[in-house]
């Protein structure tokens, strides 16, 4: 498992670097980069993190692989989990996050 940084879009804000618990994301020229990303476990932390969706998560051929790509968008406490997956279609799943650790 492993993400894709879109630079295009990264703005150099830097957090995703504090939240990776394998400390695999480094700012290099204002913008973020994954160290080694063969040891990216697919936590989703950064995800949740970039304000600017920049970075997305290469989905599992469970989920749809082949190519197929996950970003989150945040609504206040809506975590909007929006996936691409092969062949254009779109599939969103909105968690809210104040039901965390709920059941
Ligand atoms: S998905 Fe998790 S382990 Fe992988 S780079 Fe992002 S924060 Fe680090
Ligand atoms: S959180 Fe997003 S915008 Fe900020 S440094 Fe990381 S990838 Fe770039």
């Amino acid at each position: 498992m492993s993400i894709l940084i879109e630079e295009s879009k990264c703005t150099g804000c830097g957090a995703c670097t504090q939240v990776c618990p394998g400390s695999l994301l480094k700012l290099q020229d204002a913008k973020a980069k994954i160290a080694k990303p063969e040891r990216c476990w697919g936590c989703c932390s950064c995800l949740k993190e970039c304000p600017v969706q920049a970075i997305a998560l290469y989905l599992g051929e469970d989920m749809g692989g082949r190519g197929g790509r996950m970003h989150v968008q945040k609504e206040g406490h809506l975590l909007h989990w929006i996936a691409a997956l092969p062949g254009g279609a779109t599939k969103i799943i909105t968690v809210d996050s104040r039901d965390s650790n709920k059941y």
